[in-house]
């Protein structure tokens, strides 16, 4: 199978060697200095300032989400939410669970977001603002400078998802101020599924001081002092950190992120091209690099999807909920290649060949 998707996605041979060794003791000064490496680089990769700190949660992408709207807001505050789709829809849903006062700007699927989507919450006491730099579910990337410029004016808590775009797209967390940014194992990080890493600002660590967080497991206090000599509070998912590591290293070797970001950008500027003459259009006003949205004119996305996995050998990634049958996504992250492009073109044009799309 040739993997498409967006998460979990196909690993490189190094990081899957990792996975089939015996998992080692972790309370070791090897583990902790592996850990400070795995710190160092992300802070790297995501331009963080060096006061910042990075944290490592075994759970998945949306463990981070959590644990950030649970260890940095409270009732006092009042945070915009963009929900573009079901990952803002997420965490629309964590600040009504946590009990965090929210309005939430809500877009059409496809649509970028505006200028003249902030402008009514200029100056009105808000205090943080949320954000998933890209919503995967509709492959809309967000325009993170306009945002930035609108948090610095009125001097919100920035928390933002990358969870899908970290190593796909730019991203200067120092520049834009970030305070909380997100990933998972198994976006463009390439890993198998398993840890959220967060990374924290000198401003979303003074809040973690203050904030009581009402879950010990995902209590970043906990986790910030543990961090402190390279180790998690709970046994972490040791070979997925081992494997992050090797893939790190490895991005670092081959010419850091920019390069990263180029070539996955090349990826999908190469599939884009392909694309024309099949009876797709692309559906989303502001394209990440690591995702094509795409509503096939002629025949159900999921039947597409169905098709190309039983009788292709290959994963492109089904929508859920109103899109099923309208939209499927093809990804751009993970260990492809523009000849592993060249196969799923075929198998669209063996489709339109036969006359099912
Ligand atoms: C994948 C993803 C998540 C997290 O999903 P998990 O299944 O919990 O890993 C959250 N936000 C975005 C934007 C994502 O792409």
């Amino acid at each position: 199978m040739i993997n498409f998707t967006v998460g979990p996605v196909q690993s490189s041979d190094a990081v899957r060697a990792i996975g089939a060794e015996q998992v080692p003791y972790f309370r070791t000064a090897e583990f902790s200095e592996l850990m400070f490496e795995n710190e160092r680089l992300v802070k790297k990769f995501a331009k963080a300032s060096d006061d910042s700190r990075v944290v490592f949660i075994t759970g998945s992408g949306s463990a981070g989400m959590e644990t950030a709207i649970m260890n940095t807001l409270t009732p006092a505050d009042k945070a915009i939410v963009v929900n573009g789709g079901s990952f803002g829809h997420r965490f629309v849903e964590l600040c009504e669970l946590h009990n965090v006062p929210f309005s939430e700007i809500k877009l059409a699927p496809g649509k970028a977001l505006k200028a003249e989507h902030l402008a009514e919450y200029e100056g009105k006491g808000y205090t943080t603002f949320i954000v998933n730099k890209h919503e995967t579910s509709t492959g809309v990337h967000y325009d993170m400078q306009l945002i930035s410029d609108f948090c610095k004016r009125n001097n919100l808590f920035l928390i933002v998802d990358c969870i899908s775009t970290f190593l796909a797209d730019p991203f200067d967390m120092q520049s834009l101020g970030a305070d909380i940014m997100i990933t998972g194992s198994q976006k463009a990080l390439a890993c198998p599924p398993g840890i959220a890493v967060m990374v924290l600002s000198s401003k979303a660590l003074k809040r973690v001081e203050t904030v009581k967080c009402c879950c010990q497991y995902l209590d970043l206090k906990i986790a910030l002092k543990n961090a402190e000599r390279g180790q998690t509070p709970w046994t972490p998912a040791v070979s997925i950190l081992r494997q992050i590591n090797a893939r790190l290293k490895e991005i670092d070797a081959n010419g850091g992120v920019e390069a990263e970001i180029a070539r996955t950008a090349a990826l999908a500027k190469y599939f884009r091209e392909r694309i024309k003459g099949l009876p797709f259009e692309i559906v989303s006003e502001s394209l990440s690099n690591a995702v094509t949205p795409l509503h096939p004119t002629t025949a159900s996305a999921n039947d597409i999807f169905l098709k190309i996995k039983d009788e292709y050998g290959m994963w492109i990634c089904p929508n859920g909920g109103e899109m099923k049958e309208t939209v499927f996504r093809v990804g751009h992250i993970g260990a492809l290649t523009t000849a592993d492009y060249d196969k799923l073109i075929d198998a669209f044009k063996d489709l339109q060949k036969k006359g099912f799309i």
